[in-house]
């Protein structure tokens, strides 16, 4: 089955935002905190706020300790008084736009202006603009309503930031034809405006709709029923276990889109699901294809190779490519690490990627040892082929080994606080110096390495920089302080932007082959597949970020061997 991602779906600016805040609070706030009502309309969501001590507050008590969070949808200002005089310290986590509409309720209503609000009178946000526009509010969500109004003279509409732009307008039209003069504002956020557009020029190109998000989401509801409208078979579903498999195997193309408080681990898990789906429209090539891919990801095959070949074309330029036993000591390594790390941390990949979870702890006892074995064929290939290196083998076996255990790994986690980033700076150094400065010391090189050490270094770190942000909202939930996590994606992609513009300077200055810069361009390319949702996050972006490694050594080795070739004839 092809599965189309919607390229605006899952959490908006205002809800990331109130999430990161929650996030934040749990850590640095003080307790116990609580949110106002239910931060987000998703249950798991929740669910893990409360494993991090975050939970939601009903009502206001008269007396009240600790911090408390405002969601993104805001609440009338009598309330936001009442938990401060209660004695909570107060965070706001109203989204800026709702902020907006807000001032505008307040402002009107003060110059003695009805406030027509369109949208849900039974919606958080819209009880909140009442509470603004005071005595002055009103609330309609049909033209029908209209004729519960009285009547209008000086008056202002606005909208619930989630409202439908079609019937926004037609009540807007009819409004305005009964009682002309009103003042218009425009409030639909334009992300709902965006998910809505995207929803429709999905159905177009898809069968059937999947619509990921809580069942008491207004804006999850409403992508759903714009799906409807236009003609297509919807299905509304919580999480990936709410999909009606059989029901699905039917189709041959399937959109995937969600609502906006909708995390993005709950819309992969969705999307891993329906590429697992046996269809009867794929070809058995592309099916065993997929399978023998995803087991390489899932095994840590990929990540071997990529070093392997890494390694290999350092030695290259380094002038020593029979030296196998390099890559093939860096592939054990990396292999060992990346794969004790991931069995010792499976919480957050439960999240974010479900299937490799239940492989991992389907073959846990198998994987651990292989595990512990590549440690020890890495460590017998340092003192047999690298002896003079041996001292930094072990080291960075010994950190590796603490790092992914859970007795430090808490300790590590608050380590972490005053030095983000701890575990993408940590993988890029392991690769960069079994790619380049084992073999370097072991050899006795003449050639200085840090070109070759800057290099592995950049393509390692832009690597696992990237892979963070993929998980990034799982990691977040679990509390797993990764660099996108900690600064936030914005800053990431700005850190990832330098780290490709650096690796461009050390492929024209420092190596000097400039048809090596389809590397950097690559990684803009698998950025903006990301920022532009093309690919989702499919299998397939996954396999474009593993192929980095792959690619680049591949690249160096053949351009070096055309060059010898050149040069013997
Ligand atoms: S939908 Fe728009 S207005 Fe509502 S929380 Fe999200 S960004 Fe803010």
């Amino acid at each position: 089955m092809q599965v189309v991602m919607a390229q605006k779906a899952g959490f908006c600016m205002g809800v990331r935002r109130a999430v990161q805040i929650a996030l934040r609070a749990a850590g640095e706030a003080p307790p116990p905190v609580y949110t106002y009502g239910p931060l987000i309309h998703n249950a798991q969501a929740l669910m893990l706020l409360e494993t991090l001590n975050v939970y939601p507050l009903k009502g206001i008590p008269t007396q009240g300790q600790g911090t408390i969070i405002i969601r993104a949808h805001g609440i009338p200002p009598q309330e936001k008084e009442a938990l401060k005089k209660a004695g909570f310290h107060v965070i706001d986590g109203t989204c800026p736009r709702v902020l907006r509409v807000q001032a505008l309720a307040r402002r009107y209503s003060r110059q003695g202006f009805h406030v027509i609000i369109v949208g849900d009178p039974e919606h958080a946000e819209v009880k909140g603009l009442l509470g603004y526009a005071g005595d002055k509010g009103l609330v309609i969500s049909s033209p029908q309503e209209i004729d519960s109004l009285p009547p209008l003279q000086k008056y202002v509409i606005l909208s619930q930031t989630t409202q439908d732009t079609v019937l926004y307008t037609k009540i807007v039209q009819e409004l305005l034809r009964r009682f002309p003069g009103g003042k218009v504002y425009n409030t639909i956020c334009n992300a709902t405006h965006e998910r809505q557009k995207e929803v429709r020029r999905l159905c177009k190109l898809c069968e059937a709709i999947v619509v990921v998000g809580g069942k008491n989401s207004a804006n999850t509801k409403r992508l759903a029923q714009i799906a409807q409208q236009e003609g297509r078979e919807v299905f509304l579903v919580e999480t990936a276990h709410d999909l009606p498999l059989k029901r699905l195997q039917k189709f041959k193309r399937v959109g995937v889109t969600a609502g906006a408080s909708t995390p993005n681990w709950v819309i992969n898990q969705v999307i891993r699901t329906l590429e697992n789906l046996p269809s009867p429209y794929e070809p058995g090539w592309k099916r065993w294809l997929r399978k023998l891919l995803r087991f390489c990801f899932e095994s840590n095959l990929a990540l071997g190779l990529g070093i392997f070949v890494l390694t290999l074309s350092n030695l290259v330029l380094m002038g020593l490519p029979s030296k196998i036993y390099y890559p093939l000591m860096a592939s054990c390594f990396c292999f060992g690490a990346h794969t004790l790390n991931r069995l010792m941390d499976i919480k957050s990949l439960r999240l974010n990627d479900p299937f490799r979870a239940q492989f991992l702890e389907k073959y846990r006892p198998f994987l651990l040892g292989l595990s512990l074995l590549s440690y020890l064929i890495t460590l017998f290939m340092a003192w047999t082929y690298a002896r003079s290196a041996f001292g930094l083998v072990v080291f960075l076996t010994l950190i590796t080994i603490i790092y992914s255990l859970p007795f430090f790994s808490k300790k590590q986690a608050s380590r972490a606080r005053w030095f983000p980033g701890v575990r993408s700076l940590f993988i890029a150094l392991a690769w960069m110096s079994f790619s380049t400065l084992v073999p370097w010391i072991s050899e006795n090189h003449p050639q200085s390495p840090y070109v070759l050490m800057a290099f592995s270094f950049l393509i390692a770190f832009i690597r696992a920089v990237f892979l963070e942000i993929l998980e990034v909202q799982g990691d977040g939930f679990v509390g797993k302080e990764t660099l996108p996590v900690f600064v936030g994606e914005k800053k990431t992609f700005q850190i990832l932007y330098v780290a490709i513009g650096l690796l461009a300077l050390v492929i024209v200055w420092g190596i000097r082959m400039i048809t090596l810069l389809f590397i950097p361009v690559y990684c803009l390319l698998l950025l903006n597949l990301y920022r532009k949702r093309l690919l989702g996050q499919s299998l397939l972006l996954e396999g474009l970020t593993e192929a980095l490694p792959i690619t680049t050594g591949i690249a160096i080795v053949r351009k070096a061997f055309i060059y010898k070739h050149s040069t013997q004839g």
